[in-house]
């Protein structure tokens, strides 16, 4: 088999309410760089890019397509080395990995159609065949409510069934933001398991004494609560509190990982598929973080295309640390609407009463509805 076109599709949406977090632009729109590869045995596979879908498009276009076609797809690992090998003496190593992801994945998805097997059957199998997922939401929308409107979303969540959530803070007053996560755990309940994620808003004193003071909240991890490329800085966070801290969404690639994972700067590492190089890399990161006792949950913000993949990337992490009972890697099911999320799949993946199915079906296991990839695309 032969891959014969690599084509980018960028999609855009807008969003009805524009939000925020303690990164500090409104969300207004979500856009995303789908990545379309075709085959001449008429297999189509899919993946998509985080981050700038312009950016992510043009790398492809430019860097990246011309080697990729005329290869195998079964070959992934080797286009990869070669495209890596072709974009590092530039030193991009965000939105490069984050295009070479794309096609990282679209390569999975073909082989798996190749074959007719889900993807987590081609990377080890399904330790699990349903995941909890958390819901991530509780951005900042209403500056005049914002812990009344988080204590609304939060309720609307344990109604769906969600049995964990994650919610933004960072509002540059600690004690907002302490008020704010304690009015949150009230309202849902010591039943339910509450994440909160700084988007990388604090210095290290202030994380600590921040995280201090949610100690008694039952936080089941603190999110990016410093700079990633504070590496020191991490470990000084990790040591100072009880809880569990994580991040990792910023980082790409088996290198970026390997000093965070080695030196346990952080509890929970979380790759993103989209981002940090794809399943293959993916793959990589995990069982490094697993030969260091690092627990990895990935980060997944994106269209039902990257949802799918970190599905089935996910049913193939194994329990960090195997147990009677684990307590399994869940799936970050963001919760803000996107059509490109809700609708791009046939059979879009969903929740109920908090848990996700791992699809069956041949690659990513969704089928894309091109009616509705026609609708968002704007280039
Ligand atoms: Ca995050």
């Amino acid at each position: 088999m032969k891959i014969t076109d690599v084509t980018c599709h960028v999609l855009q949406s807008k969003v009805e309410q524009p939000f925020t977090s303690a990164r500090g632009w409104l969300y207004t729109t979500r856009a995303s760089c789908i990545v379309e590869i075709s085959t001449d045995a008429g297999i189509t596979g899919w993946g998509e890019c985080y981050g700038p879908a312009a950016v992510n498009r043009s790398i492809i276009e430019t860097q990246y397509r011309s080697r990729v076609i005329g290869r195998d797809p079964f070959d992934v690992e080797v286009i990869w080395e070669d495209l890596y090998n072709r974009i590092k003496d530039y030193g991009l190593t965000g939105m490069t990995i984050a295009a070479l992801s794309g096609i990282d994945i679209a390569l999975w998805d073909i082989m798996g159609r190749a074959v007719g097997k889900p993807v987590h059957k081609l990377i080890g199998g399904a330790h699990r065949t349903e995941l909890t997922a958390y819901a991530t939401g509780l951005y900042f929308i209403d500056m005049d409510r914002l812990v009344e409107e988080a204590v609304d979303e939060a309720r609307k969540y344990v109604e769906q069934g969600f049995q964990a959530i994650k919610m933004k803070i960072g509002l540059g007053d600690p004690k907002l933001d302490l008020r704010r996560v304690a009015a949150v755990r009230e309202a849902i309940g010591p039943g339910i398991k509450l994440a909160v994620d700084a988007n990388h808003c604090f210095t290290v004193p202030h994380a600590i004494r921040l995280g201090r003071a949610m100690e008694d909240l039952d936080i089941l991890w603190f999110e990016e609560p410093i700079s990633p490329e504070d590496h020191d800085g991490y470990v000084e966070v990790t040591r100072a509190l009880d809880m569990a801290v994580a991040g990792g969404e910023n980082d790409f690639t088996r290198w970026g990982f390997r000093d965070v994972i080695a030196r346990k700067a952080m509890d929970i590492v979380q790759p993103d598929v989209c981002a940090a190089g794809g399943i293959s890399e993916c793959r990589k990161i995990a069982a490094m973080a697993s030969a260091h006792g690092v627990e990895c949950v990935p980060h997944a913000w994106g269209s039902a295309i990257g949802l799918a993949a970190t599905v089935q990337f996910l049913a193939a992490l194994p329990d960090t640390p195997p147990a009677l009972r684990p307590m399994p890697p869940m799936l970050e099911f963001e919760q803000t609407p996107n059509p490109l999320r809700d609708l791009l799949a046939r059979e879009p993946i969903q929740q109920q009463r908090g848990i996700v199915r791992v699809p069956e079906g041949p690659g990513l296991g969704i089928e894309i509805d091109r009616e509705v990839l026609q609708r968002y695309r704007v280039a």
